[in-house]
């Protein structure tokens, strides 16, 4: 049985459709990430679910009960917000039982659950400080306690790292992901970062303009994307696209982009006919630098210039010109590289990924 389950979801404000038609299960104990742009409605689903938005049209059921009409409160969710939405007035042992207070739990009850919360959240120093006396990443840890006591049947969480500096932010994430795995809990989670997405995510639900582009796990939408906004959207630096057209069929099959033939494997796409354009892309990890890791045995190679470096320590990132446009490459064993140095690359065919011209479909 699904946790959580959303038919043909639709979000109207006036006459704009912000939501425009979602289906999607999460399933009980998974952890399911909305990731997107801004602006293409992951908060929107989000309060939808939490009942701080009306639904326009569709269904929403929470734990076998379709929750439509119930209020917030009564829908057996807690929210972590990205502002933490802590009170101030009260000290961290207050902000953590006051839920269960107001719900009318006994004093015993809400000690028992506090208590457990603040020890696996490593509250236990800070019970009598006020939220500012704690740091951004003390007060989050608060937030999600605050979520935790009241054992919800789903976890939500709007941004709830944004606030948080880099450092932190990735420390959090470990925490979050662990929690989740000890309470079994189910999440729904917002974030735009793709890697929080991957890092963090049973399930990742790509959106765009109020539509759902893709849906499966971190895996799947990263080998398999089924378009090219979610190709261009998950993995960092983004894949590279190159305008193309099939030039074979048969055999190995070859695909034409910058004037360079590249081999593919035609079983593994539906080529259209020869001489359709079609977009190439080529994530930078395939790019490969000669004398750099594994040579792609299905390739083409080609030469580049540099244009310039990033090194990032255990790897770097080399934006080159190829034969007029420039390609990222991910090189794995860094070395010192010059602008204007000439480099020979092996671009791995067995990796190329291909697009409709015009729908954007993958041709997988
Ligand atoms: P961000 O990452 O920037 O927070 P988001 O993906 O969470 O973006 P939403 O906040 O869900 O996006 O907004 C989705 C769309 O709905 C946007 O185009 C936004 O302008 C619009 N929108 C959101 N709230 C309202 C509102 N109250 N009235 C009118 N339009 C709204």
């Amino acid at each position: 049985m699904s946790s959580v389950e959303l038919r043909d979801f639709v979000k109207l404000y006036g006459d704009f459709v912000a939501i425009k038609g979602i289906d999607l299960d999460v399933e009980k104990g998974e952890f399911c990430v909305f990731v997107g742009p801004s602006g293409c409605g992951k908060s929107t689903l989000l309060r939808m679910i939490a009942g701080l938005e009306t639904i326009s049209h569709g269904d929403l059921t929470i734990g076998g009960r379709q929750v439509n009409d119930v209020p917030s409160r009564e829908r057996g969710i807690a929210m972590v917000f990205q502002s933490y939405a802590l009170y101030p007035h009260m000290t961290v042992r207050e902000n953590l039982g006051f839920g269960l207070k107001i719900s009318g739990r006994s004093e015993e009850e809400i000690e028992t659950r506090r208590s457990e919360a603040a020890t696996m959240l490593g509250l236990d120093p800070y019970m009598d400080r006020r939220p500012s006396e704690l740091s951004g990443g003390q007060r989050q840890r608060v937030a999600i306690g605050r979520a935790m006591v009241r054992e919800p049947e789903v976890f939500l969480f709007d941004e709830p790292l944004s606030n948080l500096d880099a450092k932190l932010r990735n420390q959090t994430r470990v925490e979050i992901k662990r929690l989740q795995q000890q309470l079994g809990a189910t999440v729904i989670f917002v974030t735009h970062d793709q890697i929080e997405a991957m890092t963090l995510a049973d399930k990742i639900v790509v959106l765009k303009d109020g539509r759902i582009a893709q849906t499966g796990t971190p895996l799947d939408v990263f080998e398999r994307p089924q378009n090219q906004f979610v190709a261009g959207f998950i993995g960092a630096p983004s894949m590279n696209f190159l305008p193309g057209e099939v030039i074979s069929r048969d055999g190995t099959g070859v695909i034409r982009a910058l004037g360079i033939d590249i081999p593919v494997d035609p079983s593994a796409f539906h080529l259209p006919p020869e001489g359709t354009p079609v977009t190439v892309g080529v994530r930078p990890e395939d790019i490969v630098p000669e004398g750099h890791g594994q040579r792609p045995e299905l390739g083409t190679d080609v030469e580049g210039r540099v244009n310039f470096a990033e090194m990032l320590g255990n790897e770097s990132l080399i934006f080159l010109d190829v034969a007029g446009t420039e390609l990222v490459s991910r090189m794995q064993q860094p070395r010192m590289v010059s602008p204007g140095e000439a480099m020979a690359l092996r671009i791995n065919g067995a990796r190329v990924h291909l697009f409709d011209h015009q729908t954007e479909d993958s041709l997988r």
